[in-house]
């Protein structure tokens, strides 16, 4: 069996996703990308190829995506995160049509994508200059309100009144408002669905600027979030498809895509009738992978 490994590197969290051939995810790991992003995203590598009892010579194929993918020298292939996005997500949403829209947010920005009938990028619409509808403003958010950011969705279900009204389209003027919402005795509660509805209203805005198609596909690890993920259905006035693990959807389109890559690559070696050897630069001495 041959195996390929997609990592996205991202500003927040390295995600790495190990599949075989027929496409089906053998492992998955997320750890935080930190300052020492190779050491970090090889050691989670590596501590994922140990879980799931293979070595690096295994991995017939190695790609890259995300703000830090050439920052491993290792990879075979480095690819954008938007088309790894677009392919993991066209997979993943497979068994409910065709994703013809991707909402993605990252620790650091924000993403609408546009896909053809047949899953191809044909617009995208990026917010990377300001944290606000970003991870970090929810974090922010959080560490403001005193809970862990895994505890967002369900402060969201527990409202008891209207959301607050949280307008400040500023993540460093946002903090002085949640503060003062605070001050004013609002419920946390009411604050975080008013943090949610505020993010919707931004990142559909952003999303509209490249259109919205069914089906809408919502990844990156804020898709976690069921709070943040139901007032957007509120805002859209539809559903969202949410992978079960909407962090790794990028990660898989990178493997799916060096699988791809190998295939293509061993085919044209055959093609032009050369012996297939077997590679020693990538690490995969031992292994089948031709
Ligand atoms: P990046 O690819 O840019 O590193 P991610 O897709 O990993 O971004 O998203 C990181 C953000 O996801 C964090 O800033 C945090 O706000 C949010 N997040 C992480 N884990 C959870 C969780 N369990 N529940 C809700 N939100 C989460």
């Amino acid at each position: 069996m041959d195996y390929f490994a997609g990592i996205d590197i991202g500003s927040t969290a390295v995600k790495i996703v190990v599949i075989d051939e027929d496409r089906q995810v053998i492992g998955n790991k997320t750890a935080a990308t930190g300052a020492l992003v190779y050491k970090n995203a090889q050691t989670a590598f590596l501590n994922l190829l140990g879980e799931i009892g293979l070595e690096r010579k295994h991995i017939c194929y190695l790609t890259t995506t995300g703000y830090g993918r050439k920052l491993f020298p290792d990879a075979d292939e480095t690819i954008s995160e938007i088309t790894a996005n677009a392919v993991g997500a066209r997979e993943v949403g497979k068994p409910f049509g065709t994703i013809r829209t991707i909402i993605n947010i990252g620790g650091q920005d924000s993403k609408g994508i546009s896909l053809d009938e047949n899953g191809n990028v044909t617009n995208f619409a990026m917010n990377d200059r300001c944290a606000a509808g970003t991870g970090r403003f929810l974090d922010m958010a959080a560490r403001n309100l005193e809970i862990e950011v895994s505890d967002l969705g369900p402060f969201h279900f527990n409202a008891q009144g209207t959301p607050a009204a949280v307008n400040a389209t500023c993540a460093v003027f946002a903090e002085s408002e949640i503060i003062g919402l605070l001050g004013n005795g609002h419920e946390r509660e009411e604050i975080v669905q008013g943090i949610h509805f505020s993010i919707a209203k931004r990142t559909i805005r952003l999303v509209k600027r490249v259109g919205i198609e069914e089906l809408i596909y919502f990844d990156g690890a804020p898709a976690l979030n069921t709070g943040l993920v139901a007032a957007l259905e509120d805002e859209l006035g539809r559903r969202l498809v949410i992978p079960p693990l909407p962090q790794i959807t990028t990660a898989y389109g990178a493997a799916i895509i060096g699988l791809e890559s190998h295939r293509f690559e061993k085919q044209e070696r055959e093609e032009v009738g050369e012996a297939v050897v077997v590679s020693s630069g990538h690490g995969c001495q031992g292994c089948s992978c031709g």
